[in-house]
């Protein structure tokens, strides 16, 4: 479905950002990956991919805090694939304590990575999209977009920003054929939720297990954690042609945690 396509994820070395990679790549997509991770891990995903799905696979290691690598990563992109056409963005990083005790770096951080570098991306790609009259944007917000939680300031105020400009690009290009839409997922299980899960066994006095079956007891009514393969269906179908009309839109994909 999306032989001919180019798509550029920002955190895309492990977890929900390689789940939509695998899925755009098994519709045929050319993948520029991004992301944090050990040498051998980064060199092997892109030779991997490439050679299971049969489609380019570059990477560029632009860190999500610094708005002049974003803007070489994204030349980068077009200069490598030939084309800019899907933006996921989804680097992201967590960080908990009550707002009175919150680090001010982490603040700093967490806005820069889970807000900013949202803004950076599109900024720089959007041209490309319009010159082609085609394209998708996916930010990956939050649940946390759209509801809030304890001890989690700066992560929900940066989701509930993702958004707001979801919503802003999404008016600024109806028509063009571009679509913008976040995805807001419930409890998944990657290395950005561990600490949480680890803090609740300690506190619980379980093993890790118990803890995780602890948080979704909590707020997850499904009581089973959004899979990173669902997610990428999900990515998928909003670059489908039947998702054309949907833009601006936050999706939840939480197991019933915002209905509540
Ligand atoms: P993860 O830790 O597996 O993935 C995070 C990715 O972001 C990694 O590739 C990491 O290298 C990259 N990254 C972090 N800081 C970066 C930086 N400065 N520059 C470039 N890349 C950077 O966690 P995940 O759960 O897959 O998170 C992906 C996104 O999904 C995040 O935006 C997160 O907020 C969101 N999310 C996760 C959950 C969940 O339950 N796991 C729920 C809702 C939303």
């Amino acid at each position: 479905m999306l032989k001919g396509k180019n798509a550029l994820i920002t955190g895309s070395t492990s977890g929900i950002g390689l789940g939509i990679a695998r899925a755009l790549a098994a519709e045929g997509c050319g993948l520029m990956l991004n992301g944090f991770g050990q040498a051998d891990t980064l060199e092997r995903l892109p030779r991997d991919l490439a050679a299971q799905h049969g489609v380019r696979v570059a990477y560029h290691g632009a860190d999500m805090t610094r708005p002049a690598e974003i803007a070489a990563l994204v030349d980068h992109t077009v200069a490598q694939l030939g084309s800019l056409d899907i933006l996921v963005n989804c680097a992201g990083i967590q960080h908990t304590a009550p707002v009175e005790a919150f680090p001010i770096e982490k603040w700093d951080a967490i806005l820069a990575v889970n807000l900013s570098s949202s803004f950076h991306t599109i900024h720089h790609s959007l041209p490309h999209m319009q010159g082609r009259g085609w394209g998708r944007i996916i930010n990956i917000a939050s649940v946390h977009g759209l509801v809030a939680s304890v001890n989690k300031a700066a992560y929900v105020t940066a989701k509930h920003g993702l958004v707001g400009l979801t919503k802003v690009v999404a008016l600024e290009t109806a028509g063009q054929g571009i679509t913008c839409n976040a995805i807001c997922p419930g409890w998944t299980r990657t290395e950005l939720i561990e600490p949480q899960i680890a803090a609740r066994a300690k506190a619980l006095g379980v093993d890790i297990e118990e803890g995780g079956r602890a948080l979704l007891a909590e707020k997850q009514p499904s009581r089973q954690f959004v899979s990173t393969e669902q997610l990428g269906q999900l990515a998928v179908f909003l670059c489908s042609a039947a998702a054309e009309q949907i833009t601006g839109t936050p999706i939840p994909i939480d197991g019933g945690w915002t209905a509540q």
